[in-house]
């Protein structure tokens, strides 16, 4: 299939990005990698009438790590922050999941995280490791914690006009990390996700943060009430369970809810476990 007729616009700066967004408004649509983007044009499920792409704008490709973060502009591409070694444990754990390396080669951290795919991996990450956004808009610059941005399926809290110029991901340096998934056929998105992060402290979890995807409408931290406890299996598999049960799930194509239910509870459970051993 084909896409819709569109502009392309290939500006070389950002300001000159951010202008063109402004001017165009909710016709225009950024391309970074287009590895989603080009797809859904294809499938006529979005018309744009201008394309602003941002591949020719410099300085949106570096990766740094600072003060307990790392940074990831805008084009930096997927293939390159997995093979980074200032890459977070719990992304270089989750980016063999995010298709293929083909796609990786191509597609960025940023256009995953603003496509808000609600069971692609990168964006789980950023909320269980609690990062965040910079975006840029011709009226000026604002931070967005990962927790905020993520409304619901394909939907963020990014305004009309405004560019996601780096994500910020913390290292989260001496916790114990752990991505879970199951897809049909390896580089397929999840059935199931899910990550966990854990700081243990004197034998016990001082602070936890769980999170799932793919079964839910964005990804979602829940609640574990792991502080202070000792994990053992049985345990972990009492969470799973306990995050599994109240999920509203509804049969699909490719499992049933049954399915998903138990298969996220299994997920949870195991990273969670996972998580556990590497931090004590
Ligand atoms: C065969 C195949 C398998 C795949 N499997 C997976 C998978 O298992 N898991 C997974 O997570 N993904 C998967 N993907 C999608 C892939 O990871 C994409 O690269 C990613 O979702 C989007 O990144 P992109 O740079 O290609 O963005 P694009 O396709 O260029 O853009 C995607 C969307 O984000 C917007 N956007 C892009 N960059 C920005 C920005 N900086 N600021 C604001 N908006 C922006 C675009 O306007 C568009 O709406 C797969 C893709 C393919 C083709």
């Amino acid at each position: 299939m084909k896409p819709p007729p569109f502009e392309l616009l290939r500006p070389e700066s950002l300001e000159e990005a951010l202008a063109a967004l402004a001017e165009h408004g909710d016709d225009a649509k950024p391309l970074a990698g287009g590895q989603s983007l080009i797809p859904v044009l294809n499938m006529r499920l979005l018309r744009p009438s201008v394309l602003v792409d941002l591949n020719r704008i410099a300085g949106l490709d570096a990766i740094a790590r600072e003060n307990g973060h790392v940074r990831v502009g805008a084009l930096v591409r997927q293939r390159a922050l997995e093979r980074h070694l200032d890459a977070p444990a719990l992304v270089r754990g989750a980016l063999p999941f995010v298709g293929h390396v083909v796609t990786r080669n191509r597609g960025t951290v940023c256009g995953s995280v603003a496509h808000a795919d609600p069971a692609a991996e990168l964006p789980l990450c950023l909320v269980v490791l609690g990062g965040s956004v910079v975006v840029a808009s011709a009226v000026g610059r604002r931070e967005i914690a990962a927790d905020d941005l993520f409304l619901a399926h394909f939907t963020t809290t990014l305004q009309t006009g405004e560019l996601v110029v780096e994500s910020r991901w913390p290292v989260l340096d001496g916790w114990g990390v752990a991505f879970e998934e199951l897809a049909q056929r390896h580089g397929d998105y999840g059935l199931s996700v899910a990550a966990a992060a854990l700081r243990v402290e004197d034998g016990r979890v001082a602070e936890a943060r769980v999170g799932i995807g793919s079964v839910v409408h964005r990804p979602l931290l829940v609640e574990t009430a792991l502080e202070g406890e000792t994990v053992t299996s049985e345990l972990a598999r009492e969470i799973g369970e306990r995050v599994a049960a109240p999920l509203e799930l509804y049969d699909n194509l490719h499992a049933p809810a049954e399915y998903q239910r138990r298969l996220t509870a299994v997920l949870v459970a195991r990273a969670v476990e996972r998580a556990w051993e590497q931090a004590a």
